[in-house]
């Protein structure tokens, strides 16, 4: 369970981007964070992740308050926490293979763990067949799957996607969807930041709107509203 709890952000230029934010995230929700650009999203993205800090408030994972991790726990946090951005941020000169190892073999994992687990998560996104493929080889959609896959490898409970789908057209989008619905159907909590009204309203999933800092609404099944 995620909780933000009278959430206020405030950047060093005075932009208040964020005021009285009260969220909960239950485990294995499939979340929409919706509105226009400028809203707040990807600043509610960034203080989950802790790549900044909240204003005033409190974010709980777990009951534990994010807000008050020291900088050498931070690293621990993104474990739990994925994220996929709108960019793909592939390693060009590596194999699709070995872009999704690479966090593994970071964290020292055997040879025998890193097959399974990135054939696993290359299977999941619907990929195992490029595999060998290099970056500049894929379509867009493909390298967002490779990005996805990268996310999930090291099997984070929390999935945070920023604008997933917003380079790509709707049939690669609904490809994208498929993997994320997926991942959320083995119990990954999943978490997208979206404009894409379409896909949103056609998911009927847990909807947030965020309009100028402040949530406008909070459906637990809903689809992307006009104010
Ligand atoms: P998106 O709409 O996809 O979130 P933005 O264009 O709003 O992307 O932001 C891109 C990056 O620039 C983000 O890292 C964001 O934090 C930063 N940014 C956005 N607005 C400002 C600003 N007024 N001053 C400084 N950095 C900003
Ligand atoms: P969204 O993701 O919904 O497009 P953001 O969270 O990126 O919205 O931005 C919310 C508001 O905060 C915007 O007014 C944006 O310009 C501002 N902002 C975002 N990042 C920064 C930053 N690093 N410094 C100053 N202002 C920022």
């Amino acid at each position: 369970m995620i909780q933000f709890e009278n959430v206020y952000k405030e950047y060093s230029n005075g932009v208040m981007a964020l005021s009285n934010i009260n969220l909960s995230i239950p485990k294995g929700d499939f979340l929409f964070l919706v509105g226009s650009s400028g809203a707040g999203k990807s600043t509610m993205i960034k203080l989950l992740i802790r790549e900044e800090k909240v204003t005033r408030g409190r974010i709980l994972i777990d009951g534990n308050d994010i807000t008050k991790l020291r900088k050498k726990d931070i690293p621990k946090l993104r474990r739990n926490i994925s994220v996929v951005f709108q960019d793909f941020r592939l390693l060009d000169k590596k194999t699709i293979f070995e872009n999704v190892a690479y966090a593994l073999e970071i964290q020292g994992a055997s040879k025998n763990e890193i097959k399974k687990s990135v054939t696993e998560a290359l299977e999941i996104v619907n990929l195992s067949n490029r595999a060998q493929s290099y970056p500049d080889e894929l379509s867009g959609g493909e390298s967002q799957r490779v990005s996805i896959a990268r996310a999930i490898v090291n099997n984070a409970p929390i999935l945070v996607c920023d604008e997933p789908t917003g380079n790509l057209d709707t049939n690669t989008a609904w490809d994208i969807m498929q993997a994320l619905i997926k991942i959320n159907e083995r119990g990954t909590t999943v978490i997208m930041a979206t404009h894409a009204v379409e896909i949103v309203n056609k998911m009927q999933r847990h909807v947030v709107k965020i309009l100028d800092g402040h949530i406008v609404y909070d459906v637990e099944k809903g689809g992307y509203y006009e104010d």
